[in-house]
């Protein structure tokens, strides 16, 4: 059985994203991904930890929490943020839905999250902050010969 776990903490600083990133990357290189697997965990982590940085602490440095978790054939990742928090997630997670219009956000991050990602999940409390749960699973399949 294979067990693993990793905590990032880290300031919502901007070039923190790729760090964060390749951390992660690097972690669970063990699980042998594919590419387009690795790409898909760097997008969806990015993703996370920028909507920390933009959203959460919009520009005031906060703390970022990435922890990821091997458990047999799956990762497990969670992004956590202590900023504002969002008020309605499930309107959040619609396709092109931002409150920073004006800002070249175009609402993609968590429809990203979701559609890269095995299980997405977000929870949230205004004022709090907000836990991103997202799992990849990397099942080898069972050779018939
Ligand atoms: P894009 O990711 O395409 O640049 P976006 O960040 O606005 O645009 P999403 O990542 O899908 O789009 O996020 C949707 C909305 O959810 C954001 O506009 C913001 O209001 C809210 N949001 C997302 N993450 C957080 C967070 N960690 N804290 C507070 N609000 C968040
Ligand atoms: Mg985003």
């Amino acid at each position: 059985m294979t067990k693993n776990y990793l905590k990032l903490q880290f300031y919502s600083l901007a070039r923190n994203q790729a760090f964060a990133r390749d951390a992660v990357a690097a972690f669970f290189l063990e699980l042998n991904p594919t590419l387009s697997d690795l790409s898909d965990v760097k997008t969806a982590v990015s993703e996370a930890v920028t909507n920390c940085t933009v959203h959460a602490y919009r520009g005031n440095l906060g703390i970022i929490t990435v922890e990821c978790e091997i458990e047999d054939d799956s990762l497990h990742i969670k992004v956590s943020d202590t900023g504002r928090g969002i008020a309605d997630v499930e309107q959040a997670i619609q396709p092109f839905f931002t409150t920073l219009p004006d800002d070249e956000r175009s609402g993609m991050g968590f429809t990203i999250m979701q559609t890269f990602m095995d299980e997405f999940r977000v929870n949230s409390v205004e004022g709090e902050g907000t836990v991103v749960y997202m799992v990849k699973s990397f099942k080898t399949e069972v050779e018939n010969v």
